[in-house]
């Protein structure tokens, strides 16, 4: 399957108040191939939001720094060098992009339908009539109810589930080639969490868009996507088939996260947990930042990061495997 995003050793810093360099991105590299989902997990403060504002260089900058790295999109040009028209023109075009919190992305001065109608207008010649048509459709393709009470209402009405299949309508609207859903369903409970990732689902089969879902829920990549990147304290830790990890953890971090998934296949009154939690930016321990957590840790893990080894189709950068993979 050819590769639609390509995120080659992207680092992004940020200066902190003490004008030290805060480094939330470290050396990063992922694929979203087209028409499949790619996963990225994490707990929170790991990275994966700032790689995902990164693919669109949503970062204001300043304080964002992009370091270094590139952001390679359908094999043509480098997403981080293109200039504001252009980066314009690919957000809610050929990339569209859904957020945790919808409440935040629409604005409540505004009806839906306005919203709706200006995010056509941007990217295609349609008058207010058609755009107002093709917002039914979008609306009705989001699997929203009473379509035309739902364009006439301020996002403050509307339920969370709601405008967040507000929000896809609104991403779809110029049929993206790539949807970026940065924790789409963190603020909803389990019943619409699950509905708004079926409705991606069946959206993306549709129209075979590709899809990058940010999600700190191993579980829902595992049942989700195609391929699954693993990030800890902005590091890529592992990455491979989105099954083989969840089936066969490699890294410590990662079997961590899949043991203390719930499943019905525990048995245990309490489930395991990472002892500890993830350093802040301006405190990551030097060597593999796990390795405070680590129950594996050598003693190398406290002084050097450790190289990337490949297996096969799959990616891990842990001491335990250096020098053990094959490529
Ligand atoms: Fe643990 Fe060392 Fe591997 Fe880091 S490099 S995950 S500390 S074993």
């Amino acid at each position: 399957m050819d590769s639609l995003l390509e995120a080659r050793n992207l680092q992004v810093h940020f200066r902190g108040p003490n004008k030290e360099i805060l480094k939330a991105a470290e050396g990063v590299s992922f694929e979203a191939r087209k028409g499949e989902t790619l996963g990225i997990v994490g707990e929170s403060g790991c990275g994966k939001s700032v790689c995902c504002m990164s693919i669109l260089k949503l970062l204001p900058s300043p304080p964002a720094i992009y370091a270094g790295g590139e952001m390679i999109f359908d094999g043509r040009f480098d997403i981080l060098k293109l200039n504001k028209k252009s980066l314009q023109e690919l957000r809610g075009g050929r990339i569209g992009m859904i957020f945790q919190e919808p409440m935040a992305a629409l604005n409540p001065a505004y009806t839906i339908g306005q919203q709706m109608r200006e995010a056509i207008q941007l990217h295609l010649p349609a008058t207010k009539a058609e755009a107002r048509e093709m917002s039914c459709d979008l609306l009705a393709k989001a699997r929203v109810p009473d379509v035309s009470r739902v364009l006439d209402s301020y996002s403050f009405s509307l339920s969370g589930g709601m405008r967040q299949r507000v929000m896809i309508a609104m991403a779809l609207s110029c049929q993206p080639d790539l949807l970026v859903a940065d924790e789409p369903t963190t603020a909803l409970d389990a019943t619409i969490q699950s509905q708004i990732i079926d409705l991606i689902s069946s959206i993306q089969e549709e129209t075979g868009m590709s899809v990058i879902l940010v999600t700190h829920d191993l579980s829902l990549v595992s049942e989700t996507a195609d391929s699954m990147l693993v990030m800890y304290a902005g590091f890529a830790c592992e990455s491979a088939p989105a099954n083989e990890i969840s089936e066969h953890p490699l890294h410590p971090y990662t079997k961590g996260l899949v043991e203390s998934r719930p499943s019905s296949r525990v048995t245990a009154s309490r489930l395991p947990v990472i002892p500890g939690s993830v350093p802040s930016l301006a405190s990551k321990p030097p060597g593999c930042p796990f390795h405070p957590r680590c129950a594996y840790a050598k003693a190398i893990c406290a002084s050097q990061f450790p190289p990337e080894t490949a297996y096969g189709n799959r990616k891990v950068s842990c001491w335990l495997y250096a020098g053990e993979g094959s490529s």
